[in-house]
């Protein structure tokens, strides 16, 4: 089913209670709101994920995500994370690819094609993120680039498996900069995205796939945006650290 989905990601940014304290304030706002078809999501840091993860409990349609996991099963990994380690802290989706692992951590669409298969594996649904750098969008080749990072990245998947997949589609210039793309770029990638997924998946797997849009996303834009016939929801950075910011963005759906 094609959900409407609102995504913080915190980044590396509060502690265990102040993410505690984040989560029971958004909860608390939405108390009354109805979720139906919608799923509300909290991007924590690794070490918050338990704990975040407490506090939301059994709420209908919120989930606790990490924001990485990674490409390794277990062992001798220092520092790494595995999927199997996130899903045991209560987590039921992880972000994948976002453009700050691409471009600081070296993470190639290979990497995350083997991590979409980790997060899987663990039942965990990722949040596969795309998206062209300035240069891609002004020498207009975004397109080819959001290709390959799709068909690298995902569709070695199976349909049963792709079927668990939430893309969310990024572009880096307008990440953190307080620049968002206009409803109709993002539409229109948004629509270029579901057309890729329905020339190797079929018509139905497309439909029902919930493409997000990242990017300086805030209540004052969040309407129009989530308006757009192919854009499903947000993934969102700076506001989902402020409790009345993020809830303005949810009451936009
Ligand atoms: C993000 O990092 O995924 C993001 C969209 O950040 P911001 O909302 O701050 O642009």
């Amino acid at each position: 089913m094609r959900y409407k989905i609102i995504a913080g990601n915190w980044k590396m940014n509060t502690t265990p209670k102040e993410g505690v304290d984040l989560v029971t304030e958004v909860l608390e706002l939405i108390k009354s709101t109805d979720l139906t078809g919608t799923k509300i999501v909290f991007g924590t840091p690794f070490v918050s994920l338990l704990a975040v993860a407490e506090s939301v409990g059994n709420t209908p349609g919120v989930y606790v995500a990490s924001q990485n996991i990674s490409s390794y099963d277990g062992g001798a990994y220092t520092g790494e994370t595995s999927a199997n380690m996130i899903s045991a802290c209560g987590a039921k989706m992880a972000i994948i690819g976002h453009s700050e692992r691409r471009e600081y951590f070296h993470e190639t669409n290979a990497i995350l094609a083997t991590k979409a298969d980790k997060a899987i594996g663990s039942d965990l649904t990722p949040i596969y993120c795309c998206g062209e750098v300035l240069a891609d969008r002004k020498n207009d080749s975004y397109q080819t680039v959001i290709q390959s990072q799709i068909e690298e990245g995902l569709f070695h998947l199976s349909a049963e498996d792709f079927a668990n997949v939430v893309i969310a589609y990024e572009p880096v210039w307008a990440i953190g900069t307080g620049e968002t793309a206009s409803p109709e770029q993002a539409q229109a990638v948004h629509a270029f995205i579901r057309n890729l997924v329905k020339s190797k998946y079929g018509a139905e797997i497309a439909e029902n796939v919930s493409i997000l849009y990242g990017g300086s996303m805030k209540p004052t834009n969040a309407k129009e945006l989530i308006g757009m016939p192919d854009i499903d929801g947000g993934l969102i950075g700076g506001a989902s650290l402020k409790a009345a910011d993020f809830v303005g963005i949810i009451n936009a759906i």
